[in-house]
Formats: structure tokens, C-alpha cells, sequence
């Protein structure tokens, strides 16, 4: 597992972020935030998915109205999203959003800025400073001449401190560019300037399987590097499967506890359905919250030996299977009931 760097602890409601607390896992509504019915539709699709912070972009004064509803009727902390209109943020805050995300370079004079930063210590709530290469201010980009890594950090940092100025600590601090690699070097700069939590995310990473691969590139390598408190996977789409994949880069890294199903790529060898079993182990398996790795195995000559680092798993056969538990077989079941045998060694493995 990477070593995490320390980070000094927030809180967003009752969720703290930072210092060492799971790396939490975010999305976003992607509904029109005035159309109260199908966001709360969408709220409650979140939950049940595991997602953990759910934010909203409250981009007027109909939005804004809604905003207590939705807070009432969400279980989890709720960011409201704000882009240039500071009284909108003050807004949010004060209709209960336990967060506002902002970016301080478009929302325009400094005592703009105060004025949220004195709404969220009245009312205890979270300020993401979000900095992007989209929005750098001018004397910035000027004197790094591109939206560069430097360029990003020194922006940030200009806000961290301001706001360390005014007496508010109660922020975490994002930085975006559509480019993987500047996103990367960007944050091991930050992570040496400041100790505020970091929210991970890359920004535009577009739709389908590249999507997803870019979004896990980039917030995988800055995970392995120790750096990130809670992650946001942006990807065009149905926003659950943001919450899906969020969760499988942290199970992947062993930063979030839960299944893993790993299964063989199979070959001449295999003997069994090995795509529909391991879809149908995980389906089973997945409310687990414990880490627990299980192998589905396309053959019994090869299965247990190439998954000896599993927990358990099965190694399929033309009708029999071989059930294994640390690497070692434990029983030969009828095809039909390899779950029911998985299922026994499980419960021998999280009650033991
Ligand atoms: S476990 Fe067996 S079926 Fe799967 S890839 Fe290895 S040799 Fe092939």
C-alpha cells in the first residue's frame, strides 16, 4: 500500500478528510440542479452506490432555492458548486451546504472572497479552494508563460495562504489540467508547500474506457505518490459509475477496505465461463467491507497456483471445481454451487 503523506484534518459535516481518514470518494449531480425531482433522484442513486460526498453546481437563484431540500435529503455531506458569483456561495452556505467548492480566481475582488470565508466560519463549513489551468490569473500565466505545474501551485498556494491570513483553515485544496502528466508534477509540488488535505480529480477525462484509464492513471499515480485525502473521478456519463470506478482505483492501491475480484485473463486452457462466474462473485461478495482478495481461475491444473496471493477462490472445471483458501484446496464442488462454497470459506476467513 503507498505510504500517505500527512495532511492536517478538515471536516465537511462529520466526514474528515485528512490526516490519515480514508480516502473518501465523491461525484456529482449531472441534473439541472432547478429540476428538484430528478436530483434527488440522482441523490439517492449516489448513496446507494457508497458515494460519500455528493456535490451540486448551483449556478443561479432557482438552484439555490432547491439547495436546503437537497441537503435535508441526503445522508451524505453536500458541496455546493459555484463559479463566479460570490453571493451565490454565501447562499449556499447559509441554506446548510456543509461545503462550497470555489475557484477564487473567477469569483473577482478579495473581499468577495472574505465575505465566503467569514459565511463558512460562522456556519463551520468547508471551503474546496479549487485551482485550474483554465482560470490562472493573468500575472501568474505571464510570468510562467503556460498553465505549467509551477504556474498551478504557485496560484494555489497564493490562495492557501491568503486564506491562512484571514484565520480559515477549514479548506482542502484541488488543482486541475486535462493533462495527466502536468496534473501529476503539480501535486508533488504541492504537496511539499502545504499540509491541507488534497482533492484529486482529472478534470475533462472524457467518456468510456479512455475515461476511465485516464482518470486512473492520473489519480492512481498521485495516490501511489501519497498524496490525496478524497477523489472525484470526472468522466462523461451516468454519474455512479464514477462512485464505481473511485472506489476500484482505491481497492486496487489497498487504500479503501473491501472485495477485490481478481480472475485470469484465460486462455486454451480455460474451463469455465470465467467473465459471467467473477461478475457473479463480485455481485455476491461486494457488501463485504473488509479487505478480502477473491480469485476466479480459468483451469485447475493452473487456477491455484497462479492466485496463491488470494484470500480464496475457485479454479473452474469442466463440471467440478476446486475451491482453494490460501492457496491451499479446501473442497471439489459441482459447478452449480461454487458460490455456496465461496460463500462457506468467506465466512471461515472474516470470522476467524
Ligand atoms: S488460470 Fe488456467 S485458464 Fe486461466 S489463464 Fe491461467 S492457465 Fe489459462
Amino acid at each position: 500500500m503507498p505510504e500517505r503523506k500527512r495532511t492536517r484534518a478538515v471536516y465537511l459535516g462529520s466526514l474528515k478528510i485528512g490526516d490519515f481518514a480514508p480516502i473518501s470518494v465523491q461525484s456529482m449531480t449531472k441534473t439541472d440542479s432547478r429540476d428538484k425531482e430528478s436530483t434527488l433522484k440522482q441523490i439517492r442513486e449516489l448513496e446507494d452506490a457508497g458515494c460519500e460526498v455528493i456535490r451540486i453546481s448551483i449556478p443561479d437563484e432557482e438552484s439555490l432555492e432547491n439547495l436546503k431540500d437537497y441537503v435535508a435529503c441526503s445522508s451524505v455531506p453536500v458541496v455546493a458548486d459555484i463559479h463566479f458569483n460570490h453571493r451565490l456561495a454565501v447562499g449556499a452556505i447559509k441554506a446548510g451546504a456543509h461545503g462550497v467548492r470555489i475557484n477564487p480566481g473567477n469569483i473577482g475582488d478579495k473581499s468577495k472572497i472574505r465575505e465566503i470565508i467569514e459565511a463558512a466560519k460562522d456556519a463551520g463549513s468547508l471551503i474546496r479552494i479549487g485551482v485550474n489551468a483554465g482560470s490562472l490569473e493573468r500575472d501568474v500565466l505571464k510570468s510562467h508563460s503556460a498553465p505549467t505545474a509551477e504556474a498551478l501551485v504557485e496560484s494555489a498556494i497564493r490562495w492557501v495562504e491568503f486564506f491562512e491570513d484571514e484565520g480559515f483553515f477549514n479548506f482542502k485544496v484541488s488543482i486541475k489540467s486535462s493533462s495527466v502528466f502536468v496534473t501529476y508534477k503539480a501535486h508533488l509540488l504541492l504537496s511539499e508547500r502545504t499540509d491541507a488535505p488534497i482533492h484529486l480529480g482529472i478534470t475533462e477525462a472524457g467518456f468510456g474506457e479512455y475515461g476511465v484509464v485516464k482518470s486512473s492513471v492520473g489519480i492512481g499515480s498521485i495516490l501511489m505518490a501519497g498524496i490525496g485525502d478524497t477523489i472525484r473521478v470526472s468522466l462523461t456519463g451516468e454519474p455512479v459509475r464514477e462512485v464505481r470506478v473511485g472506489y476500484a482505483i482505491l481497492r486496487s492501491l489497498g487504500l479503501r477496505e473491501g472485495v477485490e475480484v481478481i480472475s485470469c485473463p484465460t486462455c486454451s486452457r480455460t474451463k469455465i465461463d470465467v467473465e459471467t462466474l467473477a461478475q457473479k462473485v463480485w455481485r455476491r461478495f461486494r457488501h463485504i467491507r473488509r479487505n478480502l482478495k477473491i480469485a476466479v481461475m480459468g483451469c485447475e491444473v493452473n487456477g491455484p497456483g497462479e492466485a496463491r496471493e488470494a484470500d480464496c477462490g475457485v479454479a473452474g472445471g469442466k463440471s467440478y471445481s476446486l475451491i482453494f483458501k490460501k492457496g491451499e484446496i479446501v473442497e471439489k464442488v459441482k459447478n452449480e454451487e461454487v458460490l455456496d462454497a465461496l460463500e462457506r470459506v468467506i465466512e471461515e476467513l472474516t470470522n476467524g
